[in-house]
């Protein structure tokens, strides 16, 4: 068993009880006083009550200095451009209204001597009678790993970059090999050119992710968002895509509310009004979210029909891209999101992918404060949702107004007038 010696010594037997408080005490003092970890127990007041050596070494503290004093005192909290994290967001009053476990791997802070170090951070409530009364925050200097983290990126993102240039030319060539007009190639030549155009097509792919994906994780991801009024900017969307899906036989439709497209007209010819939603976001890099999950529901569904829809309330707009195909085991949909995470079937085994697709659709919807999830059966389909955030009309109209005072922003694309 583990952890024994701890409460065998002997309670209960001839040893007194404040010889195993007296041990116990030991015991907690060695643990706190000589893990390297920082330890913290804050209170209510956010006051630290306790603060281990390992906590004063990260944050430059004396323990005794540190304990007494406000936490937000010792542990300046700071983004990663050096700049403090809001009030309304530390993670130390958080704990305190939220009662929820917190953890964050991406957090740095500044030191006494103002020096800034990345942290690992994970605050934990202590509940009594379902209050939470203090609080642990466990914490260590990752700042080698997330140097080593960088570095890794870097390489990726510059070897992608750099390889994209002769890929795209190796391509290139293949192409007009395979050119009637340009090259004169026999059959068999052709079928060997045309497997190496496929394999260099996805090798270009692959690069393109990379390079995507890593500028996503460093924040390095360009982004213009505008106003987008995403019933128009869907529907033009959907008939864009449309003709992959319908040339592998799927039927496509593009719905509003409960409503599709196809009902949009009554029979007198007019137009049905629709509700519009309106989010804030980059219009390129929303199309490139949804003909991402619109291309994964082309290429997993052998039958049946794709559609993309839009719904909302005040708060939200909801799009999906839902189709009738093979679905995801329930073990793999957590997974799906995650860096080069692919479903192991017969499916995955024979059709082309990265597994970088949805990393990047998750990294892309969280820039404008989203969400993304999947829910999926197998044998009956998927649907993939996105809530963004949903402007109101008040909103819309100071966007506008800040988008033609200032040139230097981009024109706002896509937009119905409210
Ligand atoms: P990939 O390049 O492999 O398609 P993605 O990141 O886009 O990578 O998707 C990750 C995995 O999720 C896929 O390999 C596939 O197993 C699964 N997946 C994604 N979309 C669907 C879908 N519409 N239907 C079934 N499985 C899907």
């Amino acid at each position: 068993m583990l952890g024994v010696g701890w409460g065998k010594s002997g309670r209960g037997s001839k040893r007194s009880v404040a010889k195993d408080l007296y041990d116990d005490s030991l015991k907690f003092e060695a643990i706190i006083n000589n893990i390297e970890d920082g330890v913290l127990l804050i209170d209510g007041q956010n006051v630290i009550r306790l603060c281990n050596p390992g906590a004063g070494q990260i944050c430059g503290w004396s323990a005794e200095d540190a304990t007494g004093i406000s936490v937000e005192q010792v542990i300046t909290l700071v983004d990663d451009k050096g700049q403090p994290v809001p009030a309304n967001e530390s993670p130390f009053s958080k704990v305190f209204r939220t009662g929820e476990v917190i953890h964050n791997n991406k957090a740095n802070l500044l030191t006494r001597e103002h020096k800034q170090i990345a942290i690992s951070l994970t605050i934990t409530p202590i509940l009594t009678n379902a209050q939470v009364t203090d609080a642990i925050a466990v914490f260590r200097d990752v700042s080698e790993e997330r140097a080593e983290e960088q570095q890794r990126a870097d390489f990726i993102s510059t070897a992608s970059h750099e390889m994209r240039t002769p890929v795209a030319a190796i391509e290139g060539y293949l192409a007009l090999a395979l050119n009637d007009k340009v090259a004169t190639v026999d059959n068999r030549a052709r079928n060997y050119l045309e497997k190496a155009h496929l394999s260099t097509e996805h090798l270009g792919h692959l690069f393109q992710d990379l390079l995507t994906s890593a500028k996503a994780e460093d924040g390095r991801l360009t982004s213009h968002p505008v106003v987008v009024e995403l019933g128009g900017f869907l529907e033009q969307l959907t008939n864009d895509l449309r003709f992959s899906a319908e040339a592998k036989g799927l039927f496509v439709e593009f719905v509003v509310g409960s409503n599709t497209t196809a009902s949009r007209a009554t029979e007198g010819g007019e137009r049905v009004l629709r509700p519009f939603y309106y989010a804030y976001a980059d219009p390129d890099r929303l199309r490139e979210v949804i003909t991402n999950l619109f291309d994964n529901a082309v290429k997993y569904t052998d039958e049946g029909k794709i559609s993309i829809g839009l719904t909302g309330d005040d708060q939200v707009v909801q799009c999906y891209v839902r189709d009738s195909g093979q679905g995801i085991p329930a073990g793999d949909v957590p997974h799906v999101f995650q860096k080069f995470y692919r479903v192991d079937n017969s499916a995955t085994r024979t059709i082309g992918g990265t597994g970088l697709g949805l990393f990047i659709c998750r990294k892309i919807i969280e820039l404008y404060n989203g969400r993304i999830w999947v829910e999926s059966e197998v044998g009956k389909g998927s649907t993939f949702y996105i809530n963004l955030p949903h402007l109101n009309n008040q909103k819309v109209r100071e966007l506008q107004a800040t988008a033609t005072n200032n040139p230097q922003l981009e024109p706002i694309n896509s937009i119905a007038t409210p």
